[in-house]
């Protein structure tokens, strides 16, 4: 349990408008590390927790930044998708019910926090988030070489018309 990943006392943290900020491999986030690429499990995964207090209400805003390497699921491919992404969470104690979905302002999320509040369990969720369901290149024929667009290879054409006649 490092001390990077976890805030001991959420509550006091938000009141009292502190700051966490580290980083962390991708490849070690267990649920985001089935969806890797192999180039992709090195990146490091930035992300910052800040507290607040508003009224009476405790907040972390939560900010990650990473890129992160997906397989294209039409050329199977490397797509990087780069993530950069800022939510507020307001903190709720474990046993009071969450304010409604409906009623609540849409600029947060409600969370259960308590002790040891796992911070890069909410990483991990912000980033599956973030990513699409079904990674592809927007365009594939692009990055995935000339091949496919021209039948007839460009250095093909170039021998040709090098031969002397
Ligand atoms: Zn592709």
């Amino acid at each position: 349990m490092s001390a990077d990943s976890f805030i001991a006392e959420p509550f006091e943290f938000a009141r009292r408008g502190g700051v966490l900020e580290a980083e962390v491999l991708a490849g070690s986030l267990v649920r985001l590390a089935d969806q890797l690429r192999p180039t992709g499990a090195e990146l490091a995964v930035k992300y910052r927790v800040s507290g607040e207090r508003i009224g009476d209400k405790e907040f972390l805003v939560l900010q990650v930044r990473a890129e992160i390497v997906l397989g294209c699921q039409r050329c199977l491919g490397d797509v990087t998708f780069p993530v950069e992404s800022r939510i507020r969470l307001l903190l709720v104690r474990e046993g009071d019910a969450l304010p409604d979905e409906d009623l609540a302002e849409d600029d947060f999320d409600p969370i259960h926090a308590n002790r040891n509040l796992d911070v890069l369990a909410l990483v991990e969720d912000e980033l599956l988030l973030s990513l699409p369901f079904s990674p592809m290149h927007e365009d594939c024929s692009m990055s995935s070489g000339e091949q496919r667009q021209h039948s007839v290879s460009p250095f093909a054409v170039l021998g040709k018309l090098k031969r002397p006649v």
